[in-house]
């Protein structure tokens, strides 16, 4: 079980943390605090405003009692960080993994600060995480951690307050206890306490690919930029979870050839194009990408290092790193994934010329519908899903034009680029809100 320990370091010192051995631990709080650290730089900014902006407003941790189907008890450590609520409400999902602990949802609580407001979203940045394995736990075992988790974070969330979204481990499912837990404790019912939901709960048509589409509007656009034509590029995709199996499906059906993807139990390769919906039914019945009849197999990594256009790391933290980077062959990274790449990584894709479309802007198609389906449940008049996907695309190919624009003018990396322009946002909310008292 992970423990729950305060930082050592001050925000702004363990922005210059030292490098680390190649495939060392993932550290996304440091990875986040060196790039935030740059864009302050870029920007000028002093030591308060660095700090105000390198800690969270406010976390809770909670320990969560389980009452096992066998009836024994376990206890699992949980999280709510909420990084920034200059530009509204608090945002972000709710993680569900046995590796969870305070440091990482702190990185992501930061990264989802950023992407806000770099898509222009009137929300902060929040996550949420509880240190449990679920593939580990039965239905009604899930049903009852989520209701303690949930009754344990109430005070700080809302729908004017903060709004968990499902991330890695959650789904729908897990949105719907939480909403149920809420309004019942709320005594009515309040479909904008999360996003994610079952559309017939005041669920959004198109949430539940929203992020894979968002990544897919950012590749295609990413390929074109780097003199690449789709329907003539080849792709690598890490993870065929909730991102990377509809982000290999969309990019295959605007006719790029995905020939190699990854899960956490290993990989397939195929260089004559993957059959995505194949491979599909394939992880339906057996679990995993595995044994899929229709290509040959992969070591799991070595999906990173394929030689194709376009890789989308779509899976967890810090798998782009000292230790790999190097032997990246694509041309065009695109993030489908929080914080896949770590700056030393960053720094040598950039210095061989690769083009890394950092996470902030490349998988915010997810809040992105988050933010409609909270307006929609808050309105209680919900749209069509062309509608949604005409909104959603506008917002991803404009942030994608903007970050382009600054990095050309200024000659910075996307990631600097995405990082500064969002910092600029929360900053001068901060700055016309005045500092209380
Ligand atoms: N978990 C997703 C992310 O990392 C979505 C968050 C949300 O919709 O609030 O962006």
């Amino acid at each position: 079980m992970n423990p729950v320990t305060a930082p050592t370091t001050s925000p702004v010192d363990a922005a210059a943390s030292a490098p680390r051995p190649a495939h060392a631990e993932p550290t996304p709080l440091a990875d986040a605090r060196a790039q935030l650290a740059e864009a302050v730089a870029l920007l000028g900014y002093g030591d308060g405003l660095h700090q105000m902006l390198a800690t969270p407003r406010r976390e809770l941790s909670v320990a969560v009692p389980l009452r096992m189907d066998s009836g024994e008890s376990r206890l699992y450590l949980g999280y709510r960080v909420q990084h920034n609520f200059s530009r509204g409400p608090a945002k972000g999902g709710l993680r569900y993994a046995p590796n969870v602990n305070l440091d990482e949802v702190r990185a992501l609580a930061m990264w989802m600060t950023w992407k806000c407001a770099l898509l222009d979203v009137p929300y902060g940045g929040a996550k949420g995480g509880l240190a449990i394995d679920p593939r580990e736990h039965s239905q009604a075992e899930l049903e009852r951690v989520t209701r303690r988790y949930t009754s344990e974070i109430l005070p700080i969330i809302g729908p004017e307050r903060d709004i968990p979204a499902p991330d890695i481990g959650t789904d729908e499912r897990t949105m719907a206890w939480i909403m149920d837990t809420y309004s019942v404790n709320s005594g009515y019912t309040v479909p904008g306490i999360v996003t994610g939901k079952p559309i017939s709960l005041g669920g959004s048509l198109g949430r539940a690919s929203a992020t894979s589409r968002g990544v897919t509007h950012i590749a295609l656009a990413a390929l074109r930029h780097a003199g690449l034509e789709p329907a003539r590029s080849s792709a690598a995709v890490q993870g065929f979870g909730k991102v990377g199996a509809d982000a290999a499906r969309f990019l295959a059906e605007a006719g790029v050839k995905v020939t190699a993807v990854s899960d956490q139990y290993g990989a397939v390769r195929n260089d004559g194009g993957l059959d995505i919906e194949a491979l599909s039914d394939h992880v339906k019945a057996t679990g995993s990408v595995v044994g899929f009849a229709g290509a040959d197999e992969l070591d799991r990594d070595a999906v990173l290092t394929q030689d194709v256009d376009l890789l989308v790391p779509a899976a967890v933290e810090g798998v782009l790193n000292e230790g790999n980077a190097g032997a990246v062959k694509a041309r065009v990274i695109v993030e489908g994934a929080n914080g896949p790449t770590t700056p030393a990584a960053d720094a040598i894709l950039r210095e061989r010329g690769a083009l890394v479309v950092p996470d902030i802007l490349a998988n915010a198609g997810g809040v992105i519908v988050s933010y409609f389906e909270w307006v929609q449940a808050n309105q209680a008049y919900w749209w069509r899903a062309d509608e949604v996907e005409s909104r959603l695309e506008e917002r991803m190919l404009n942030a994608w034009r903007h970050v382009l624009g600054y990095a050309e003018a200024r000659d910075l990396s996307l990631r600097t680029a995405a990082t500064a322009l969002a910092v600029e946002r929360v900053a001068e909310a901060h700055r016309l809100r005045g500092l209380y008292p």
